[in-house]
């Protein structure tokens, strides 16, 4: 009977249902034709609109700190990579990122760091609770890694709203191939489940076609993130950094990561999902193509420029030469030309 069922069905089942038997889901990942793909593309961009509108949301994203004590094999600010020129920007540098944000229209900040223990909760609490006060009606979202329980409350406490934690790969043999020893997936989802329970908006999610990935490791990825219900997803192409073990990988297709951001639009119908800026890196429109496919969030860079070629997670990042203002106005453009608008507002999680 199975082989009656077309792939266009699969993508209508899966609108109407939010998933499908895994052996289905593996069926449509792996023999989408270009016309499937263009149904299911516009199916997951209306999905979006449905509960979104044509609201595109602003994020910005401030690398506070580019030192990182742990050593994973795909990232570029990893510390085993000596040719990294490391930096840290002061609070008062966060805040004055955030005040000219403030006046091109974001509402969320971002604070993204490599794990930099100088950094410490009580540091971390500070530049929080200054950041909301100056600006009460913003939402501060942290993603600064793995952190005890406690850690978590405490960031919490001091006005965080949200938190990023890629969980990267929910597969243990394939986490084991991407991280060193002293990384575990088991305390990957403690953080998660704790960031959750704690009452934080978190974002989970993982690169696409990096080193080792299989069709059934990304469907565990799926039903996992379906089961766990994030209120952010956050997937782009895995990119090689000429500094890491991974430097001769192959980057992972721009078209395996917007089939995957539109099966993920029709899972997660009110999920907060960026056209991330590694999108951006592997197709000068991808990010324009990722709203396209369902995709509802962009994250331009508001750390100051002389650090912004410094946090380079991969090869050929976008932008490291662009003032906030400029990214602002860029993507305005671009969200317009596709017909879609900038929202000046948190654009809080409506899971
Ligand atoms: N230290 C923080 C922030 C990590 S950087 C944390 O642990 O959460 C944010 C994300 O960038 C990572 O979770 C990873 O999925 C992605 N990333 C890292 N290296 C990359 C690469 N080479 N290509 C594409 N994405 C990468």
């Amino acid at each position: 009977m199975d082989r009656l069922k077309d792939n266009r069905e699969r993508v209508d089942i899966l609108r109407r249902e939010g998933t499908l038997l895994r052996e289905e889901m593996k069926i449509l990942l792996e023999t989408l034709t270009e016309e499937d793909q263009q149904y299911l593309f516009q199916n997951a961009a209306e999905t979006a609109r449905e509960n979104y509108g044509t609201d595109v949301y602003l994020r910005g994203l401030i690398e506070f700190s580019n030192y990182c004590k742990n050593d994973c094999y795909y990232c570029g600010i990893r510390r085993s990579n000596r040719k990294a020129d490391r930096y840290r920007l002061g609070e008062d540098v966060i805040l004055n990122c955030c005040d000219t944000g403030y006046r091109l229209g974001f509402r969320t900040f971002v604070l993204q760091s490599g794990e930099d223990p100088f950094f410490t909760d009580e540091i971390i609490c500070g530049i929080v609770s200054k950041i909301k006060a100056a600006h009460p009606d913003c939402a501060v979202t942290l993603s600064i890694g793995e952190k005890p329980r406690q850690s978590y409350e405490a960031y919490f406490r001091a006005g965080a709203d949200r938190y990023l934690l890629r969980h990267e790969t929910i597969n243990p043999l394939h986490y084991r191939m991407l991280h060193p020893e002293e990384l575990t997936i088991e305390n990957r989802r403690r953080c998660l489940e704790d960031l959750k329970e704690i009452g934080f908006q978190v974002g989970c999610g993982m690169m696409v076609g990096c080193p080792g990935q299989t069709t059934d490791f990304l469907l565990d990825d799926l039903y996992f993130m379906k089961e766990f219900g994030p209120h952010m997803i956050g997937i782009g192409p895995f990119i090689p950094h000429q500094d890491t073990p991974f430097r001769d990988q192959k980057q992972g297709s721009v078209q395996d990561t917007l089939r995957l951001l539109a099966v993920i639009r029709l899972m997660h119908p009110r999920v907060l999902l960026p056209a991330t800026t590694a999108l951006g890196t592997a197709d000068p429109i991808g990010r324009e193509k990722g709203i396209l496919a369902g995709a509802n969030v962009i994250m331009p860079n508001l750390s100051p420029t002389d650090v912004r070629g410094k946090y380079l997670l991969y090869d050929g990042k976008i932008c490291t030469g662009d003032e906030a203002a400029e990214c602002r106005r860029c993507m305005e453009l671009r969200v317009q030309k596709i017909g879609y608008s900038i929202a000046v507002s948190r654009g809080d999680s409506r899971v």
